[in-house]
Order: structure tokens, then C-alpha cells, then sequence
């Protein structure tokens, strides 16, 4: 039975770094990754990682921008955190080998982002993730001694002891269906966002919300869950993504009849306004008939000069090739908001911690909140390193003081019987396959860039059918070996359960802020609604909602234009 020190799950960014700084503070570290660990989402990442690195910039700014960009519903505090250690995480990047674009004069350059007063988006090409994640797996390995890497293992639950103290949790070997316990003094979740609950959405297939999920399931707050950010550039049909550093080079927003709409709603920041002002813009010109017969606007790249494409958006002249036949260095491509990111998760403080002792949350699983109501444009990358580093060091210190818990292996029988019950469902049910479909197409219809009570509540009345019907969804493949059949029904338990606290904290919050644009409750409303919607399950049937203060240190909310 594997017993280390510090269990992380997720090997993405946030994992990754929380392994690194754990294994520095002295700890025994477990890394487990339901896919290969290059292979998590974090290697999409494209435009880049924000810092106020430059000495004419101040993390002041970074802060203030990343305040009013969350609409005033992140916690302060830690968005200072944030800001002020970027510029150390960026150098030490830097220092370990990931390759960031560099000035004419030889020191690192940085593009422009949405919603920043300052260019500070530090970039490799649009490539930034696969980059620094490359570079992170190395020095994964150089610390082989110390991390053990458990890669193409899948984690079914958490495990709590009778004082409700997280202490580790089981895993299957995706290659031979086994099960084990890994007992662990501390865990960190850090497997990643929710986007297949969205459907189309801008992140891959495994991207299931499994750790929000099973957080939730053992009683830890959720918060911000309502809080679902719309990308202003995603292809439409397929989500793929157009990175905002496209903006960031000077790209156009135009619409049908040729305008350059941003005017009208962002005068002062045109395309680089935040996202969410961004994607109801365009969304409005859509909805008020000024779009293209697809349903989308155009995002014209050709005011970028050909070669600085060529050179620094090279990714995404292949996918405007590949996947819509358009050669964006010559003709503007068509594009829509899609689905991209979850600014709520699991309830932690800024070392990580989340309500249940002994379970840490980083990276887009966790929520902080230094996102609030909306992300800004490459502060995700910073998240997940700045809290991934915060949590890895916080849990290991706690760990190597305490003694190693021990489960009772009978505790795995439960799981194998919960698999073996998947397993032998009778045919005939409805497909897993059309039942995901299902969920996705009315989260994106109902819980999108504009909400109304009526649509919410019918989306709510859909997730719950869902969850009915999954119980007696059969699969095909009943054998043991990279069996992605079971596992694809245990991913739809999650993503049904990640829904509803979505849903739900959407019919709460009976305002408009950030990503949560109610058309019943046009407005931002601080007097009532200044405050997080805590989620938690609290043993019943449906989400508890609760409230919890936002953190202000210096910044008084006020009118949020752009
Ligand atoms: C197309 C795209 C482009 C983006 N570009 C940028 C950008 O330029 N800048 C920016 O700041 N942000 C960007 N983002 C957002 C950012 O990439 C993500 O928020 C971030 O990478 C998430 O990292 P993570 O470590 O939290 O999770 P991930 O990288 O998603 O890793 C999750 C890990 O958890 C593991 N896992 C999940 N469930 C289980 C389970 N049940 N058992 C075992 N392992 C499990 C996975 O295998 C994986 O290793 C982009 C997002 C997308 C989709």
C-alpha cells in the first residue's frame, strides 16, 4: 500500500509545482495523473502568464487590475499574494528553462492581455503551457528519489478517517484495473477544472471536474461556483480556442456589417476589455442580429503584421487552417464566446487549505478566490503555480511532523463494488455518450453569458433527470485493462454532481457580476450580494448554499468600466 508524506493528485501545473515545493521542504511526495503528465490540460495553455516583473510596472497594478477584473468578488489578500510573488515564480521559471520570448534588447518581453493596465503577459510563443509544463515534468524527474510519479492512475474517492481528517485515497492502475489505498498525512487535490460539463467548451476530454466533485462528496465547501467564465475567441461547433493573445497583437473584434463594435462597449480598451465585458458584447451583437448567419462575429488578425503572426501565434494559424479552413494572416476568422474556465472550486485559504483538514486544493480545482467573478487572461497560470508552490510547501511542513495514517484495505472492497455495479448494468439504458451530450448542450443553452431565472431553474430540472438516468447507464467494455469505458461513467457522476452546484449557485446569486449576468437582475448589487455562495452537500440530496464575507484590503469596489 503506497504511504507518502504528501499525496498530490493532478499532475498538471498546480501538481507539478506543489510536488516540487513539497519534495524541497523535505516531504516523501506521490504525484498520480489519470493520463500521462505532459498530457494534462495545462499544455494547452497558449498566451502566456501574467507578472509585474518589468520595473516601470508595479504588483500593485497587477493587483488592482485582477481586483476589478473579478468585478470586486475576489478576496484581496490573496489576490496580493498573487501579484507579489509572480515576478519570483516568472525568474524561476526562467532559471529552471523554459524558454520566454525575448525583446529586441535580450530581456524577457511580454505581450498585452485583456483588462491589464500594463503589458505583462509573459509568453513562449502561443505555446506558453507545453512549454513551461515540459520543462516542470523534467525537474519532476530529477527529484525521481523523492516524488514517486504514479502516471495512467485513476482516483475514485478520497478518504476520510472517523475525525473527518482527509488521509489519502484510492486510485485504480488504468492499465490493469487494480485498486489501491494511498495512505498520505496530506493531499492536494490539483486535477484541474470542469469544461466537459459545457458543451462545446475550449478544454479536452479530460477535463471531468473529478476533484470538485470529490471534494464536494466528502462535505468541503465549494465557492464561486456560479462563476463560469465565456472566452470571447472560440471557434464555433467545436470550441477550440483563439488565444486572447491574438487581441494582444492587435486583432480586431468585428461584426457583420464590418464595425468595430468594441467601441461601443469598451471605449477605452476596445478588444482588451475583460472577458466577460468582451464575450456579452459580442454576444449582444449576435443576439441583436449585427452577427454572421453562423451565429458568430469575426476576429479580423490580419491587422497584426504577417510575420509576428508567423512568429508568435503560430498555433493558431494551424488550427484556423485545420479546423475552419481559414488562413488568418489573409482573412478574418468567424468566432463566438465559448466556454473556457471555472472561476469557483473547492473552498481553500491562500496556503491551500480547504474545509476538511488535511485536504489542500490548487489550480483551477481550487478556488482562492483571486478570480472572483471573472478571470483575467493568462492570471490562471499564475494561480496554479503561485498556490500549487503555497500548498506544496504548507502541506509538507504540517506532514513531516505528524505519523502516517493507516486505512483499513477493506475500504477499497466499497469502490471495487460501486465499479463492479457499473460494470453489470443491464443493456438497454441510455448512453453515456448521449446523456454527457445532453448535459452539455443545456448548461451551454441555460447557464451561459446571459442567465434568467426561468432557464436556470429548467436547467436544473434537466441535470436532475440526468442524474436519474446515469444510475442505469450501461457500458460496453467489461473488462479491466485501460477500461476508459468505466471510467467514462465514473467522469459523468462527477460532472452531473459539478452541474448542479453550478446551477444552483446561479439561481442564488440573484445579480449581475462578472460572469454571472442575470437578464432577470440587470446590475451589480453590493449591498446585498458582496459576499461568496458557499457550496456544500452537507449529506443531503441537494446543494447547501451558505455565504461567506469577500476579503477587502485596499480596493473600495466601484464603477467597473473599460
Ligand atoms: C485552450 C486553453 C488555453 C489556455 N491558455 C491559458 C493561458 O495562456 N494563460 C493562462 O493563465 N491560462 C490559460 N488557460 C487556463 C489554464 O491553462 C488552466 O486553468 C490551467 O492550466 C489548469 O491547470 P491545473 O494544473 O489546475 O489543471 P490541469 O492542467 O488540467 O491538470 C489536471 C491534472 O489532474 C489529473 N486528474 C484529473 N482528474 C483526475 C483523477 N480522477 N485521477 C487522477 N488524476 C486526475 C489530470 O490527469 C491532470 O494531470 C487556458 C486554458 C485552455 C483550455
Amino acid at each position: 500500500m503506497p504511504s507518502h508524506d504528501v499525496l498530490i493528485i493532478g499532475a498538471g501545473l498546480a501538481g507539478q509545482r506543489a510536488a516540487l515545493s513539497a519534495a524541497e521542504a523535505g516531504a516523501s511526495v506521490a504525484i498520480v495523473s489519470k493520463v500521462h503528465p505532459v498530457r494534462s490540460h495545462s499544455v494547452a495553455a497558449a498566451g502566456g502568464i501574467n507578472a509585474a516583473l518589468n520595473p516601470e510596472d508595479s504588483w500593485e497594478s497587477h493587483a488592482f487590475d485582477t481586483v476589478k477584473g473579478s468585478d470586486y468578488l475576489g478576496d484581496q489578500d490573496a489576490i496580493e499574494i498573487m501579484a507579489q510573488e509572480a515576478p519570483s515564480e516568472i525568474l524561476y521559471l526562467e532559471h529552471i528553462g523554459v524558454t520566454f520570448h525575448r525583446n529586441e534588447s535580450g530581456h524577457l518581453g511580454t505581450r498585452a492581455f485583456g483588462g491589464a493596465s500594463a503589458a505583462r503577459t509573459y509568453y513562449v510563443a502561443d505555446i506558453t503551457g507545453h512549454a513551461i509544463l515540459h520543462v516542470l515534468y523534467e525537474q519532476l524527474m530529477k527529484r525521481s528519489e523523492q516524488i514517486d510519479s504514479y502516471e495512467e492512475w485513476f482516483t475514485t474517492d478520497l478518504l476520510l478517517n472517523d475525525d473527518g481528517r482527509c488521509i489519502g485515497a484510492i486510485c485504480r492502475d488504468l492499465r490493469d484495473g487494480t485498486l489501491q489505498v494511498f495512505n498520505a498525512k496530506a493531499t492536494i487535490l490539483a486535477s484541474g477544472g470542469c469544461g466537459q460539463v459545457y458543451k462545446p467548451t475550449t478544454n479536452g476530454l479530460i477535463v471531468t471536474g473529478d476533484g470538485i466533485a470529490q471534494a464536494y462528496r466528502i462535505g468541503a465547501k465549494l465557492m464561486d461556483m456560479e462563476m463560469v467564465q465565456y472566452h470571447p475567441t472560440t471557434l464555433a461547433g467545436n470550441g477550440l480556442l483563439i488565444t486572447e493573445g491574438a487581441r494582444g497583437e492587435g486583432a480586431w473584434l468585428l461584426n457583420a456589417k464590418g464595425e468595430r463594435f468594441m467601441e461601443k462597449y469598451a471605449p477605452n480598451k476596445f478588444e482588451l476589455a475583460s472577458r466577460d465585458v468582451v464575450s456579452r458584447a459580442e454576444q449582444t451583437e449576435i443576439n441583436e442580429g449585427r452577427g454572421f448567419e453562423d451565429g458568430t462575429v469575426a476576429l479580423d488578425i490580419t491587422k497584426v503584421p504577417r510575420r509576428r503572426t508567423l512568429e508568435a501565434l503560430r498555433e493558431i494559424v494551424n488550427i484556423g487552417r485545420d479546423f475552419a479552413g481559414v488562413d488568418i494572416t489573409r482573412e478574418p476568422i468567424h468566432i463566438k464566446p465559448g466556454m473556457h474556465y471555472i472561476m469557483g472550486g473547492v473552498k481553500t485559504d491562500a496556503d491551500g487549505q480547504t474545509t476538511i483538514p488535511g485536504l489542500y486544493a490548487a489550480g483551477e480545482v481550487a478556488c482562492v478566490s483571486v478570480h472572483g467573478g471573472n478571470r483575467l487572461g493568462a492570471n490562471s497560470l499564475l494561480d496554479t503555480l503561485v498556490f500549487g508552490r503555497r500548498s506544496g510547501h504548507h502541506a509538507a511542513i504540517r506532514a513531516v511532523q505528524m505519523t502516517m495514517p493507516t486505512t483499513p484495505t477493506s475500504r477499497v472492497t466499497e469502490t471495487e463494488r460501486d465499479i463492479a455495479a457499473i460494470m453489470n448494468r443491464e443493456q438497454g439504458g441510455r448512453r453515456i455518450g448521449a446523456i454527457k451530450n445532453e448535459l452539455g448542450e443545456t448548461m451551454n443553452e441555460y447557464v451561459a453569458v446571459f442567465r434568467d431565472e426561468a432557464g436556470l431553474l429548467k436547467a436544473h430540472e434537466i441535470v436532475r433527470r440526468l442524474k436519474e438516468e446515469a444510475k442505469t447507464a450501461a457500458i460496453d467494455d467489461r473488462g479491466s485493462i485501460f477500461n476508459q469505458d468505466v471510467i467514462g461513467a465514473i467522469e459523468l457522476g462527477y460532472m452531473l454532481d459539478v452541474a448542479e452546484t453550478i446551477v444552483v449557485a446561479a439561481l442564488e446569486r440573484k445579480e449581475s457580476r462578472g460572469a454571472q449576468w442575470r437578464l432577470d437582475f440587470p446590475g451589480r448589487n453590493d449591498e446585498e450580494w458582496l459576499k461568496h455562495i458557499d457550496i456544500s452537500a452537507n449529506g443531503g440530496d441537494v446543494p447547501q448554499v451558505s455565504y461567506s464575507p469577500v476579503t477587502i484590503t485596499r480596493w473600495q469596489p466601484e464603477e467597473r468600466t473599460y
